[in-house]
């Protein structure tokens, strides 16, 4: 039975890096009808916010990713955040004690630092006395705990890395307990990984080095390590570590500028794996069932907005046009319209997004295409139509208003063929009534098809518009 788990440390949001690990864990182990297990790392007290751990796990749910058990679902080996399960962590650290495998170190940081030749601790407290340690207690120090790491060459042999040997002396006596009983890092991810049977710790490159300290507490616990599968980093387009300089880098960042979670999804899988026919647009089940471990890539995954970008545009053309007006009201509602505004116009919405569906990258595109329908106050600018002359302007539009209110069949067409025919009677140049009229409609001057935004806009609202217009036309003119 597989058994994986994702990790976070509630300490930001949930890193694009991060994201795609636990992509990973999570195809893996519904690709092998696996449990998928979410933990949270808080151990760190000072960084530690549950406020991220609430932001982590919405930005997963967003994302698509389910687990079957965590802090917030429970499960069998609850529960499941670290700072939870102290008691657990100590019941282990005095078992290694006893067992002679870990011991008490009264060091002071000056102290490690002084006496350390090359870096690391010298392993001191290993063989002190009676009379020291009694010493030191009287001198109020509180002690760590750390782990006798025993003499022997260890090999990782990771499922994407190949075999990886880290020599004997390449690891000091490391700390597992702090001196305030609260486990470290290392200790308390194997403690957690043994006990809640983890059979695959799939994580960043970053964590290869702490993993020689891993399997040494592993087998001092008497247990036979998990497989290990470290993914490669992800880096930005100048292939450095993906960082704040190169823009968003967290998934929320992502998700609020409008970027659709499937997309992402589909994304954050190809950063560092591939299919063999190098598909790019999968689906959830197509990725769940070509998932593989063995086809990830060891060079790095090089993050790429505009890839992303590109990515995006395909889903949301894919999308009907009722469900990207779904996902773009608060969008919209962010660009200024109110709520009420927004429900009124819901089926203009939906008509533009169905035509302009092909022009729109993310969702923060939809409010400016938008715009010109669903405006109420058109703050018309009468400068622009300077060249048109507005008196002139004014005339055309009442002469054609009434031509307006007649047409039967509020469409396209017949739109068409009463303004053509109003240009020919009048002796007029189309651009000398089509440009006035789409800018007494939007405001604009350059805009959506005129016929066809009319036939959105409708009668009314059409004839509502050019009269508006008219007045503020008539009054600046006098
Ligand atoms: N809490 C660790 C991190 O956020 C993950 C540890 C692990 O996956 O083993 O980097």
């Amino acid at each position: 039975m597989v058994r994986v788990r994702f990790a976070p440390s509630p300490t930001g949001y949930l890193h694009i890096g991060n994201a795609r690990t636990a992509l990973f864990n999570y195809l893996f182990a519904r690709k092998n009808n696996g449990v998928f297990v979410l933990r949270i790392e808080n151990t760190d007290v000072e960084r530690s916010n549950s406020r991220f751990e609430e932001s982590i796990i919405e930005d997963l749910k967003w994302l698509g990713l389910s687990w079957d058990e965590g802090p917030d679902t429970g499960g069998p080996y609850q529960p499941y955040r670290q700072m939870d399960r102290l008691n657990l962590y100590r019941e282990y650290a005095n078992r290694l004690l006893s067992e002679g495998k870990a011991y008490r170190c009264w060091c002071t940081r000056e102290e490690i630092e002084k006496r350390a030749k090359t870096g690391g601790y010298d392993n001191y407290c290993r063989n002190i006395s009676d009379a020291q340690i009694s010493k030191f207690q009287s001198e109020g120090r509180k002690p760590v705990l750390r782990f006798k790491v025993p003499e022997k060459e260890v090999i990782v042999k990771d499922i994407i890395r190949g075999t990886i040997r880290f020599e004997a002396d390449s690891i000091n006596d490391f700390v597992i307990m702090k001196s305030n009983e609260i486990p470290t890092f290392h200790f308390a991810v194997v403690i957690d990984d043994f006990e809640m049977k983890i059979t695959h710790v799939i994580r960043g490159e970053d964590h290869l080095s702490n993993t020689p300290k891993h399997i040494l507490i592993f087998e001092a616990l008497g247990q036979t390590p998990p497989q290990f599968a470290h993914m490669s980093m992800t880096l930005g387009p100048d292939r450095t570590r993906l960082s704040k300089r190169h823009g968003a880098t967290s998934v929320r960042q992502y998700r609020e500028s409008g970027f659709l979670s499937n997309a992402m999804f589909n994304y954050l899988a190809l950063l560092g794996w591939s299919s063999k026919d190098n598909q790019e647009i999968f689906s959830k089940q197509q990725l769940i069932q070509e998932f593989s471990l063995e086809a990830c890539n060891k060079s790095n995954a090089i993050f790429d907005p505009a890839k992303l970008l590109w990515m995006n545009s395909q889903y949301m053309k894919m999308k009907s046009a009722k469900e990207i007006t779904e996902l773009s009201i608060p969008f919209l509602e962010k660009a200024g319209y109110e709520k009420s505004n927004i429900e009124r116009h819901r089926q203009i919405i939906e008509k533009i997004v169905e035509l302009e569906k092909e022009k729109f990258r993310i969702l923060e595109d939809v409010p400016e295409r938008v715009a010109p329908y669903i405006t109420e106050d058109i703050d018309w600018n009468l400068q622009l139509l300077q060249k048109f002359g507005i008196p002139e302007t004014s005339k055309i539009l009442s002469e054609i208003l009434p031509e307006i209110k007649k047409i039967e069949q509020f469409e396209r067409s017949a739109i068409e063929n009463i303004i053509r025919k109003f240009c020919k009677e009048k002796n007029l140049k189309t651009g000398e009534v089509f440009h006035p009229l789409r800018f007494a409609l939007t405001g604009m001057t350059k805009g959506p098809g005129l016929f066809e935004l009319m036939e959105i806009l409708g009668r009314d609202v059409s004839v509502r518009r050019i009269e508006k217009f008219l007045k503020k036309s008539m009054k600046d003119d006098n």
